[in-house]
């Protein structure tokens, strides 16, 4: 089995989501398309890593927007949160491959981490990316601070030919 561990906020909503009633849980229909397409082209499952999972009307809610996911990740309020999918993945040993899509990296360290910006949530590439990286094709992942320096590189080589 392949597995994505999903947080929700940054991910399937985004500061452009419409939102005029000021809900504490919103999902973008358009982000949740794109996810459900990466699911089925992987064929993988999602499993919850959202802090909705911790609130019973947050878990509500996912069930509402029609958020696919088979079950959540333990609650472990003191330890790291990559502690958490570890211990869900120990109790999974038919997973074969994973991956982590998160807009924040704390407590991540060391898992294949797809970093959307809250500013767009999941993107066309990003959601490449983690089917490339389910399907084996690449073990890139792409952690936003990554990209950051990309950009920088870019940015410095530009000036450079500027001068
Ligand atoms: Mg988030």
């Amino acid at each position: 089995m392949k597995v994505v561990f999903l947080d929700i906020d940054g991910v399937l909503n985004c500061t452009e989501t419409p939102n005029r009633r000021r809900f504490p849980y919103i999902v973008d229909a358009k982000l949740l398309r794109r996810f459900k397409r990466l699911l089925k082209q992987s064929k993988a499952k999602a499993v919850l890593s959202s802090s909705w999972r911790v609130d019973p009307i947050g878990l509500l809610a996912a069930k509402h927007f029609g958020i696919p996911f088979i079950d959540v990740c333990p609650d472990m309020p003191s330890e790291r949160r990559c502690v958490e999918m570890r211990v869900w993945l120990l109790e999974h040993p038919e997973v074969v491959r994973y991956a982590v899509l998160d807009d924040e990296d704390d407590g991540l360290d060391d898992m294949p981490l797809f970093q959307p910006s809250r500013r767009t949530g999941l993107t066309p590439e990003i959601a490449k990316g983690v089917a490339r990286y389910l399907a084996g094709e690449t073990d890139e992942v792409m952690r936003a601070n990554a990209l950051v320096r990309i950009g920088q590189n870019v940015h410095s080589l530009f000036k450079r030919d500027k001068s």
